[in-house]
């Protein structure tokens, strides 16, 4: 067992108890996903031991070992945040549980396309930088692409994801992205949650209001290269 690793993940946790204290909320509104993308399945081991039950992980081909490898952990929820191509689609739903990286129409309609009698738990990551390469919708796109979603029958609409830009203030970007999260909810009232908040600003997305955390090196520690 890695001390090193139960003290990290004991720390975020008690930041982010901090945190949610100062902002007056519940701690029962936040979900601390830990993200994993790199790391070997060992990691994931020790972190359920630790009484982790949600991973996060970017990459379909990574997300579909790890989960093939940890089976028997039917009680993991396996979050997928990464930039999705529409040909991996049948292979994420299958992986996944929750989808955080929807931004086009025609993702979330390959994702419909490869349901079997379930339905998907899905977030529509939105876009806070200019650069539209970076993924996510488009704030001024949010309405439509939500109104498209909310039609397919197979996907649920949780509500919103960001990355907050890197040379921006995180707070004034997840403000943005609150607004976003009102306009889904206009559409679709109970899409409450806000996934947002990394190792270096999630106590500025909890102030914001987010209620799913994606944190990895702060409690992983580095990320192995790519190799
Ligand atoms: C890697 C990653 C994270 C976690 O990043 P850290 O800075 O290590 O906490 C969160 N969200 C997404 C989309 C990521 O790719």
């Amino acid at each position: 067992m890695d001390a090193q690793l139960a003290d990290r993940l004991a720390s975020v946790d008690a930041r982010i108890a901090d945190a949610v204290r100062a902002s007056g909320r519940s701690s029962s509104d936040i979900t601390r996903i830990v993200v994993t993308k790199f790391h070997p399945t060992t990691l994931i081991e020790e972190l359920y031991r630790l009484g982790v039950r949600d991973m996060g992980e970017n990459r379909q081909q990574e997300l579909t070992a790890k989960v093939d490898a940890l089976g028997d952990y039917a009680d993991v929820t396996w979050h997928f945040i990464g930039q999705a191509q529409t040909n991996k689609a049948r292979a994420i739903r299958a992986a996944a549980d929750v989808v955080h990286s929807v931004d086009r129409a025609k993702l979330a309609d390959a994702l419909d396309a490869a349901a079997a009698d379930d339905v998907l738990d899905v977030l529509l990551q939105v876009n806070l930088t200019d650069d539209p390469d970076r993924g996510g919708v488009p704030p001024a796109e949010v309405d439509a692409l939500a109104s498209h979603v909310a039609a397919l029958a197979s996907l649920r609409i949780r509500g919103v994801m960001a990355v907050a830009p890197l040379h921006d203030d995180p707070a004034r970007a997840f403000e943005r992205l609150a607004d976003s999260a009102r306009r889904v909810r206009a559409v679709v009232p109970d899409a409450s949650w806000i996934s947002a908040g990394m190792t270096a600003d999630f106590s500025e997305a909890i102030a914001m209001g987010a209620t799913h955390l994606r944190i990895g090196s702060a409690i992983t520690g580095p990320r192995p290269t790519r190799g």
